[in-house]
């Protein structure tokens, strides 16, 4: 599954012991297996090989340029949602007919700038974002393709924050609204409605959610065929789940053999956003134990990593493993205490696990978070004016770093103190 595995009781990345990167870049540090993230693209790609999909890397995910490099040198395109990511994007190289872009809340100025970029696909999520695309296109003489997103009212069986498919969620387009979008079409002359998208929510595990999405839109598809409305692109989003605890997530061999049949059947081109999928497991964050800090009802594991720099488990209680990077043998270590493993921030709810058996640790030793590669980085904060980690890709026994830690000047850069 990823290339994080232990040899001689060590932690290795790839052939880099995961200590060294941490003496030598600082703590909190994200580490990414360059080899995981490609095996992990290309076993969807194969997984999809009949109908040649265009895999479009959920930048969300993970930003870094390195990561959206190594992905877009693979033939990978990718899913933006804003136009810093457009801007990420473009500064890779990534073609822009090998862009699509999704958000409820595009602004003028991001519709603009992504026209010109000559994206391949807007996701549509509502009939005004539609109508102000038709304008803005209009403005540029240009004649736009657009997918509608369309909301399938299912229920993914997620988490609900990260729960897109339900009417509840603000994401898409209903079918009876869409329906009728696609009938006045003509009152949109400037762009062309080319495709039907949907993402309905992340770390879906089983492929039942899907079959049902998908079967809908299938049905809606061959509706809209029997009714001369031709369409060319299905995007059937992201959502892949992964293993953190002891899921047993569809691996993309199963994915694939369930879903072929009904996208085959659409006789459309493709589209996928996989992210966390991709980067997952990719990623691990390297903290180091700061205190040990017992009381008569708890253990604590203070450590220098805190909720601003992975708020997964604190946003959606998600579970992480973590593991000491290297595993001493001493007897002290084999001792399993029960304790929570918490950052410097000041909320009860910067924690990185709860209640969690783990060896005994030492102040000063390393602690690696497991499964951190996406949702980390890209959804970290300055938080308690706390500089963000830095990032290092470790390519066999080639280590980069793709990201410097911030200084303490980045904190406050762009600050003004009025005279
Ligand atoms: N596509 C869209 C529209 C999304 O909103 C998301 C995640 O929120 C993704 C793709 C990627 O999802 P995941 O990382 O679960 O594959």
């Amino acid at each position: 599954m990823h290339e994080f595995n232990f040899k001689n009781r060590r932690l290795y990345c790839e052939g880099v012991e995961v200590e060294e990167l941490a003496e030598k870049y600082g703590t909190p540090l994200y580490v990414y297996s360059y080899h995981t993230l490609i095996d992990h693209f290309l076993k969807l790609q194969n997984a999809f090989l009949t109908v040649s999909p265009l895999i479009c890397y959920s930048v969300k995910a993970n930003s870094n340029l390195a990561i959206l490099k190594s992905l877009v040198d693979k033939g990978a395109g990718l899913d933006i949602v804003s136009g810093g990511e457009l801007k990420r994007a473009l500064k890779v190289g990534c073609p822009g007919k090998k862009i699509v872009y999704a958000s409820v809340g595009k602004t003028d100025k991001e519709i603009e700038e992504a026209i010109k970029a000559g994206i391949l696909l807007f996701n549509v999520e509502s009939e005004p974002e539609l109508a102000n695309i038709n304008r803005i296109a209009a403005k540029l003489r240009k004649k736009v393709k657009v997918a509608l997103r369309i909301n399938p009212d299912v229920e993914p069986k997620t988490h609900k924050f990260i729960t897109t498919g339900k009417l509840t969620n603000k994401f898409g387009i209903d079918f009876k609204a869409a329906e009728k979008i696609l009938y006045s079409r003509s009152n949109f002359p400037s762009v062309i409605i080319s495709g039907l998208h949907l993402h309905i929510g992340s770390q879906i595990t089983e492929s039942s959610p899907y079959m049902a999405a998908f079967s809908k839109i299938s049905f809606f598809i061959r509706k809209l065929k029997n009714s001369g409305i031709n369409l060319e692109y299905l995007n059937i989003g992201g959502g892949l789940g992964i293993v953190y605890n002891n899921e047993t997530p569809q691996t993309a061999q199963l994915y694939a053999k369930k879903v072929l049949p009904i996208l085959k059947e659409t006789g459309l081109k493709i589209i996928m956003e996989p992210g966390r999928f991709i980067i997952g497991n990719a990623g691990i964050l390297v903290v180091k134990v700061l205190y040990n800090k017992d009381n008569p009802l708890k253990k604590f594991i203070i450590v220098d990593g805190g909720m601003n720099d992975l708020i997964r488990p604190a946003l959606y209680d998600a579970y992480h493993n973590i593991v000491p990077v290297k595993q001493s043998g001493r007897k002290s270590q084999v001792t399993s205490r029960k304790c929570d493993v918490v950052g410097p921030i000041c909320e009860s709810g910067d924690f990185f696990a709860k209640g969690r058996v783990l060896p005994q640790v030492k102040e000063g030793e390393y602690l690696a978070v497991m499964s951190a590669g996406a949702y980390g980085f890209s959804m970290s904060s300055n938080y308690n004016s706390r500089r963000r980690a830095a990032e290092v890709m470790v390519v066999k026994d080639k280590v980069f770093l793709v990201r410097k830690r911030e200084e303490y000047e980045d904190l406050y850069r762009n600050e003004i103190v009025p005279a």
